[in-house]
């Protein structure tokens, strides 16, 4: 092999890797924190309304509203909409539990939409699923590729039905020149720390461009209440904090390099495994940020065990359709065959940005080594 050079004994390639290596933005994290413990609000601080402007203004939206995590993006932002029991909600069954979870919470009932090879939402599917109870379609920007969202917004439109981005794996994504985060009525990012754009906490945020639901939002994140006294809806507390704020005000002049160091991965993928198996795909005018690098091949298992023996971690996101999870035997209505297959055939490898390419290359080696035996 070509490009196995070193021992395959001690190599190790980390599936992820949460460090802040970086000697600047560490230094940089330390002096924003160092400044929020001398003023004071470490909640709601002017910090989070900084961040707040900077990524509405980075997403082309009028509004953002910091919360305490992407699970809270999505729950307070379907409450914001109205929706709640006895409405459907149309979205993937392919996603990370949150999603639906979030669904479930307000009472409503989650409808799974099939998925198409690029392991999003397929369009196609949504259609036949539409009934009298149907308010909305919540699609997910799986993996950093955008939903094919010309399309789901046509249906949208013809129905009357909101949509709401589940752009959490997606920032700074871009799809026919638009950022994620920038077709929905809401749209919800998570800032995870495992997430690209991610804080050294959980956090998320809500991007809109109606006032209305932007002042609803900023009361719902704060149990309901609209000033000290008054209380318009049951809600929970779900507010970002300060800290979390700086630390992403300090990643945002890093992402674009961040994105830039995931595609080029990624690139170097394309270039070694593109006829072994079958690999992510970006169509004109798609712009991805690789949240993961999923490759499909029917021999999974096989590769991920022999990946695994050479030092090389990978996994499964998701290895169960939230569907079929157990928690949703009595909740889940839809329909989703071409998922049911591609699940057993996804694989996710690392593409993380302090990765050499070196590595990338030691990993893409073992791939190819296993298809030649
Ligand atoms: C991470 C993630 C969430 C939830 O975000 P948390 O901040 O972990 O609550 C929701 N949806 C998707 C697709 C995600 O990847």
């Amino acid at each position: 092999m070509r490009y196995v050079k070193n021992s395959i004994i001690d190599r190790k390639v980390p599936f992820l890797d949460l460090r802040i290596i970086d000697d600047k933005l560490r230094q940089d994290i330390l002096t924003a924190i160092e400044k929020v413990l001398l003023h004071g609000p470490v909640v709601l601080g002017p910090e989070v309304y900084e961040l707040e402007k900077r990524v509405a203004d980075y997403c082309s939206r009028k509004y953002a509203v910091g919360v305490g995590s992407g699970t809270d993006a999505l729950f307070l932002g379907l409450k914001a909409l109205g929706i709640g029991p006895g409405d459907e909600v149309i979205t993937t069954p392919l996603s990370w539990i949150a999603t639906a979870n979030a669904i479930v919470l307000t009472g409503a009932t989650p409808v799974f939409a099939d998925i198409s090879d690029d392991l999003n939402i397929d369009p196609d599917s949504i259609e036949e699923l539409i009934t009298e109870r149907t308010k909305a379609i919540l699609p997910v920007h799986f993996t950093g590729k955008i939903c094919r969202m010309d399309e789901i917004m046509k249906i949208a439109d013809q129905y009357g039905l909101m949509v709401i981005e589940d752009a959490a794996q997606a920032f700074g994504a871009l799809y026919h020149g638009r950022r994620a985060g920038s077709f929905g009525v809401i749209a919800c990012f998570s800032m995870n720390p495992m997430k690209i754009f991610g804080a050294c906490g959980d956090a998320g945020m809500i991007l809109t461009d109606d006032e209305n639901i932007y002042n609803k939002l900023k009361a719902l994140r704060h149990n309901g209440m609209v000033d000290r006294t008054k209380c318009i809806e049951i809600s929970l507390n779900g507010r970002m904090d300060t800290l979390q704020a700086v630390i992403l005000l300090e990643k945002l002049n890093y992402l674009d390099d961040i994105i830039y160091k995931r595609r080029e991965r990624a690139n170097w993928y394309r270039e070694m495994l593109y006829d072994v198996v079958i690999l992510p795909e970006e169509k004109k005018d798609e712009f991805d940020i690789y949240y993961t690098y999923t490759i499909k091949t029917t021999f999974r298992d096989e590769l991920m065990h022999f990946l695994n023996v050479h030092g090389i971690e990978t996994q499964i996101q998701h290895k169960c359709l939230i569907p079929l999870q157990p928690a949703y035997r009595t909740c889940a209505k839809g329909s989703f065959e071409n998922a049911k297959g591609l699940v057993k055939q996804i694989l996710s490898i690392p593409v993380n940005e302090t990765l050499s390419k070196d590595d990338i290359y030691y990993v893409a080696g073992c791939i190819r080594k296993f298809f030649s035996k």
